[in-house]
């Protein structure tokens, strides 16, 4: 499962209290895998203000109601508040199901975890599906901590410039600081004591140094030397302090997920496990011990939770004792909101010989929100093929679009989204500028669509290896 689980990426910067093994985790600089490069086109739910959805937006198109919801359930996410809803895409394949998820982890803040896997990654040797279930779940809860940083502070005693007699390159000065503590000699590098000189830094200033990010703030003694230095850039930063008030601490927050400080904090594993994602199972008292830890830093103003997103694609390959398992994890109190996407209809429950909507046990669609999704009428169809040209690269003839399109209606958009590239490869082969009619012909007939693949065993079937008879009808796509 690790291997596939893919989680939004978190900024670490710092080292949190207490839990020294964490700054692994800051080191790691996860990029967040884009699985499926189809849907690398969606940059946000297209939404306005009022939450109505803009015909063509941050690549969405059309899907309107399943949008407007998606935002609803986006809004309560960024409020952080709730936790433990349950929410299905249900709609027919190509609907933009996935997509829709997609455009959800793109829209939410950066340190908002969003984990998403497949059904039929739950079924694995290496762990059993309950430990894969409660790693993805808690990976969707972020823990973000809040800590202060270390900052060295003192008055300017002296300004010492030892400027070399060739130019730039060189450290160039020293800074004498008189810190509370002691007196120390600040050596900086060229930029930074190049500009302090530059806008005369005097005995009397103020200043401080972030540790952790070097920034340096210098304190004037008056308004009007603050604006002076104010004008010198972003790199160093001047505060006015009529009243020489010092801000002696900063509050620097990062957020981390609760299977990250497993990991971390799991002696069997250690945080090397974070980087081959091979984290095998995780001790129960592993777990006890860090949500103990979490509610002590709660309690004492540390943390905060931060429920995140889990999404489970193909949410019908679940067997019943996965969704018990769901059942029970959203009353925990820290559980995430919980995405699933589903094209089936009323079929079997994996596991059991009954059927249900969706193939999902009954208590557990009672307590979701069901987002259909609704076929696409053929101008979103175009829309959305167009939008996948200019994302593969490819330049398409009006009239070759308007083909693609109805091939699209025909078979599935999922099928004419794949001719695109394909068609592009032949239209370079004849050195052609864009992709024409002909090109998509072409690749048309070499590469068959789901009916015709049917169409073709129909009559084929007799001279194929452990042929069992009738072929079920192809699902309108
Ligand atoms: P399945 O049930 O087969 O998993 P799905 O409903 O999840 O299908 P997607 O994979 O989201 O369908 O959609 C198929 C392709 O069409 C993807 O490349 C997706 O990004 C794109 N797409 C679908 N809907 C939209 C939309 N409304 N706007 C833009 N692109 C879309």
């Amino acid at each position: 499962l690790p291997h596939h689980c893919t989680t939004k990426p978190n900024e670490h910067t710092q080292q949190p209290a207490k839990m020294t093994d964490i700054t692994a985790v800051q080191e790691r600089d996860v990029t967040k895998v884009d699985r499926i490069g189809a849907h690398s086109h969606i940059r946000g739910l297209g939404l306005d203000d009022t939450l109505e959805a803009r015909k063509v937006s941050q690549g969405m198109v059309g899907q309107d109601k399943a949008r407007r919801a998606a935002g609803i359930i986006l809004e309560m996410i960024k409020e952080g508040k709730i936790a433990g809803r349950a929410i299905l895409l249900a709609g027919q394949p190509g609907t933009g199901k996935t997509a829709i998820a997609q455009a959800v982890s793109k829209a939410m803040a950066k340190d908002v975890p969003f984990t998403m896997l497949a059904g039929s990654e739950l079924y694995s040797h290496e762990m059993s599906k309950s430990e894969a279930l409660t790693q993805a779940f808690r990976r969707s809860i972020g823990v973000r901590i809040k800590e202060e940083t270390e900052i060295i502070e003192g008055e300017v005693v002296e300004v010492q410039i030892d400027r070399p007699a060739t130019g730039s390159g060189q450290k160039v000065g020293k800074l004498t600081l008189k810190t509370t503590e002691m007196e120390t000699i600040y050596d900086l590098g060229t930029k930074m004591i190049e500009s302090v000189i530059k806008q005369k830094v005097a005995a009397g200033d103020v200043i401080t140094i972030d540790k952790a990010s070097g920034k340096v703030t210098v304190i004037g003694k008056s308004y009007a030397r603050a604006r002076d230095y104010d004008a010198m850039g972003p790199q160093t930063k001047f505060v006015p302090t009529p009243e020489g008030e010092l801000q002696k601490r900063k509050e620097v927050v990062h957020t981390v997920s609760l299977h990250e400080i497993d990991v971390i904090n799991s002696r069997s594993q250690g945080f090397l496990a974070l980087f081959s994602g091979d984290t095998g199972e995780i001790k129960p008292e592993v777990r006890e011990q860090i949500n103990a830890k979490v509610a002590e830093w709660r309690e004492e103003g540390k943390a905060d939770i931060v429920p995140g997103v889990l999404f489970i694609d193909e949410v019908h390959m679940l067997d019943i004792e996965c969704f018990a398992f769901l059942n029970r994890a959203l009353e925990n109190a820290m559980a995430p909101v919980l995405i699933m996407a589903t094209n089936r209809g009323i079929t079997t429950i994996r596991g059991t010989n009954y059927q249900s909507p969706h193939g999902i046990p009954l208590d557990l669609l009672d307590r979701t929100l069901i987002v259909p999704t609704v076929a696409y009428k053929p101008s979103e169809l175009s829309q959305i093929l167009k939008i996948r040209c200019e994302e593969e690269d490819v330049d398409m003839a009006d009239d070759a679009l308007e083909l693609l399109t109805s091939i699209a209606a025909k078979t599935s958009l999922r099928y004419a989204i794949q001719l695109i590239t394909t068609a592009n490869l032949v239209c370079k082969r004849r050195k052609g500028l864009e992709v024409e009619k002909g090109d998509l012909r072409r690749v048309y007939t070499l590469f068959q669509d789901l009916e015709r693949s049917v169409h073709f065993l129909r009559e084929y079937q007799a001279q194929f290896l452990f042929d069992e008879g009738e072929v079920a009808a192809a699902p309108a796509a």
